[in-house]
């Protein structure tokens, strides 16, 4: 069974890749904090920075190199751009996918100054043999380049000045050993709870002028898939329907108003996540199914379902992974009100 709509997939309003709500107006920019105590959440990860980057100061060295990882909206690019800015630094910002050849990793290596940082989202997608390169960039700062060709062919090593790699990815499991073991620091990144969501949330609203009180806020945090991304675009998108059919101010009433309009449930779940499920539930059985197989049934790539969708599922424990393929929980029919034998419960 195969299930189509108008659906537009590519611009979820729960999803936490930028869509063109958040890339068009700039504002997401805005949002970012710029020092570490700023950055609300992600403790761990954070105390160890500090330590990190003070160690580094104090010595007078080049920060290490920093592998960050987790789900996308989470705030990577944000704690790299923190990272460079306690540091003292540039952030100079690239994507795995744009370094096509290795020209384009030589030509940001050698334009970088002492002590900067080269952030590369999505890290994994770099080719073994731009990877290649990187290793003595990153190991002794510089970088061998074949000059010529056939048995004329030789090697030329140029100096580059120290920087700090940060690479971020969604797929930490789909880098290279070899790349990974050369990363000083590796850091996990985790969903956020409510409370640092909620505060997330408010920081937002006062930047942006938007009048929410703490009820309101608690129930966009709620909504918000343990995301900032998706908790900054609800507030904004909320604040819409509060000023046209509301007193424009955000409160648990409003919120709610405004995201049942925007089709996310209580638990954050929009369509597409309803519809996979009912698919595993309906089509499937409630599984095990396996994720091509569910990704064709529903017409979405695997790699979004994969990426973007399970993650907040598996948190909810709406989904388990299993050796023959993805199960749908007990908690999960309960959520969208069916029960196992097919019937409907209320
Ligand atoms: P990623 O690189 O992991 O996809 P970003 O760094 O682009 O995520 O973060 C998305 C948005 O979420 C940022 O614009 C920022 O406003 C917000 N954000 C992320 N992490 C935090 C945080 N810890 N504190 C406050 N805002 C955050």
């Amino acid at each position: 069974m195969i299930e189509n709509s108008e659906f537009d997939f590519e611009n979820r309003i729960v999803s936490p890749e930028p869509i063109r709500q958040d890339v068009e107006d700039d504002i997401e920019r805005s949002l970012r904090p710029k020092l570490l105590d700023e950055y609300i959440g992600q403790t761990k990860a954070k105390e160890n920075m500090k330590v990190y980057i003070e160690a580094a100061k104090k010595r007078g060295e080049v920060l290490d190199h920093v592998l960050l990882y987790g789900p996308p909206g989470l705030g990577k690019t944000t704690l790299s751009e923190i990272i460079a800015h306690e540091m003292g630094v540039n952030c100079r910002k690239t994507n795995g996918s744009a370094i096509q050849k290795p020209g384009d990793l030589a030509a940001l290596l050698t334009n970088l100054q002492e002590g900067d940082v080269l952030f590369i989202d999505e890290i994994h997608r770099l080719s073994r043999a731009i990877e290649e390169i990187l290793y003595p960039a990153m190991e002794d700062y510089a970088l061998d380049i074949i000059v010529g060709k056939g048995p004329a062919a030789r090697s030329i090593r140029l100096d580059l000045n120290k920087f700090t790699l940060i690479g971020a990815t969604t797929r930490a499991g789909q880098l290279t050993a070899a790349l990974r073991d050369r990363f000083g620091v590796i850091s996990r990144l985790e969903l956020y709870s409510e409370d640092e969501l909620c505060d997330i949330i408010m920081r937002s609203s006062v930047i942006l002028g938007i009048p929410c009180d703490k009820d309101g806020a608690k129930e966009l945090a709620s909504r918000s898939r343990g995301t900032p991304r998706i908790a900054n675009r609800f507030l904004r998108r909320a604040r819409d329907y509060a000023d046209v059919i509301g007193s424009g101010k955000l409160t648990k009433d409003m919120v709610d108003i405004a995201l049942n309009r925007m089709e996310v449930d209580k638990l954050g779940l929009d369509e597409l996540d309803r519809r996979l499920l009912r698919m595993m539930i309906v089509s499937y059985n409630g599984g095990p199914v396996g994720l091509d197989t569910l990704a064709a049934a529903i017409g979405e790539d695997p790699v979004t379902i994969e990426d973007v969708c399970e993650p907040y599922l598996m948190q909810l424990g709406f989904i388990s992974r299993t050796k023959g393929g993805r199960c749908a929980t007990d908690l999960a029919y309960k959520h969208l009100g069916m029960t196992r034998d097919g019937q409907m419960s209320f």
